[in-house]
């Protein structure tokens, strides 16, 4: 049994006690007892102050993988909305399912945020896990890998995928340690081997140069983070309904360290959406100087949409960083994207090649972006940018 209580140790505290999640643990004779409801999480172990329980991680080759069945996505919610990203991994996950013959779970953490379920039934999950505790109302690393941790140890998904955005970035490396899982960051693609009931997983890797492809034998769940904007959302069908599963949880305040004082939105230039814009007008080092990013943003609202940067437009410093789209910037799949003087490097590309339709607005015909361009304009930006712009601006 991977936690275990060191009986000399145990003062009769209680710490853990507030810790659990589960309710899973007694004070017999002024010392910690786990009843049947402990699902190994390890949140008591990380709150013992005493060395009094021990959680232990380590490999185990022999995993009974043939145990576990069924893809989860973890949904990720903000003031009461569900995130794109968890629409799209929705999608893929449903895709994914249906080539392992199994169900799609999502898993839904929050207080007072059942109703969502119902979007994930729409949008492909056969099944809710539904974690409702007033702590669990923002987001914060202990009580959420406390309770996903027990959740997958208790129903044991064979993969669980999360979206690579702050808080999956965040979350997904702590329980896949936590169960001893491993777990392939930032995937741009997922399959199923068939033959060996596998999630295949492919990611960049050295720096885009390299698409690595990654399996994960022996341990359980297959654990991924995919970015928002990679994969495709399902076409919703709201006459679906699904299983509600609610798992009693229950959590202490007290035992959580981090305290959540206030949640301030980041300011923006009130323009910038990218993950979510249908038209994105992106600029780069061709722009020569900061102020010509003016054109770009009046070709973005003449389109009612957004701009974006290559990183060599904010390394110079014309941009603010949370424009830059590509491997480390956003990833985006907007239904239209305008490249103005950006050559088409793969990391820029890594960001915004499965956008619907790509136009490539460059004064070198050999530049990389024409390769995946839908439409390719060879000439001078500071030409064809303002002429567009009036020609969309005309009544
Ligand atoms: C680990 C790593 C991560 C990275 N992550 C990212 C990332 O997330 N996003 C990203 O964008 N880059 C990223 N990069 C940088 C990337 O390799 C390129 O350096 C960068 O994308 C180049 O930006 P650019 O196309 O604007 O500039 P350049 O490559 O210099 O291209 C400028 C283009 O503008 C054209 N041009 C010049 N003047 C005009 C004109 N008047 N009219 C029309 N066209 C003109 C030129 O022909 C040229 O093709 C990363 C690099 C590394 C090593």
């Amino acid at each position: 049994m991977p936690v275990h209580l060191i009986t000399d140790n145990c003062t009769g505290c209680k710490l853990c006690l507030r810790a659990c999640p589960y309710r899973a643990i007694d004070i017999v004779s002024g010392k910690a007892q786990f009843n049947d409801n402990c699902t190994q999480c390890g949140a008591c172990a990380s709150a013992c102050k005493f060395d009094a329980i021990v959680l232990e991680i380590a490999y185990t080759p022999n995993v009974d993988v043939g145990q576990y069945r069924g893809v989860w996505v973890v949904a990720e919610h903000l003031h009461g909305q569900l995130r794109r990203g968890s629409y799209e991994l929705l999608g893929e996950g449903r895709r994914l399912a249906d080539k392992l013959d199994v169900e799609v779970a999502a898993v839904l953490l929050g207080d007072q945020t059942a109703d969502l379920a119902q979007q994930l039934f729409t949008y492909g999950a056969d099944k809710v896990y539904l974690g409702q505790d007033p702590v669990l109302a923002h987001y914060r690393t202990g009580p959420y890998s406390n309770v996903l941790a027990g959740m997958i140890n208790r129903y044991k998904p064979e993969i669980v995928l999360i979206s690579a955005t702050p808080q999956g970035r965040d979350l997904a490396p702590r329980v896949a340690a936590r169960l001893s899982a491993g777990l392939t960051a930032d995937c741009t693609g997922l399959d199923i081997d068939e033959q060996e009931r596998l999630l295949v997983q492919t990611r960049p890797a050295f720096g885009g140069n390299l698409m690595a492809t990654i399996v994960c034998r022996h341990a359980r769940p297959q654990m991924a983070t995919v970015r928002p904007g990679v994969m495709k959302t399902l076409e919703p069908d709201r006459s679906r309904s699904g299983e509600m599963v609610e798992v009693p949880v229950h959590l202490d305040e007290r035992g959580v360290l981090a305290k959540i004082v206030e949640v301030v939105q980041q300011e923006t230039d009130g323009r910038v959406n990218l993950q979510d814009a249908e038209v994105i007008v992106s600029g780069g080092r061709g722009l020569g100087k900061p102020e010509n990013f003016a054109l770009i943003r009046e070709l973005a609202e003449a389109l009612g949409g957004a701009v974006g940067a290559s990183r060599a437009a904010v390394d110079a410093g014309w941009i603010p960083a949370y424009h830059q789209v590509g491997q480390t910037g956003r990833t985006v799949q907007p239904k239209l994207y305008v490249a103005c003087g950006i050559s088409g490097a793969v990391q820029h590309l890594a960001g915004m090649s499965s956008s619907d339709c790509i136009i490539a607005i460059n004064k070198d015909p050999t530049a990389p972006i024409f390769n995946i361009a839908t439409y390719g304009i060879v000439g001078d930006l500071f030409e064809i940018v303002p002429a567009l712009t009036k020609k969309l601006k005309e009544p």
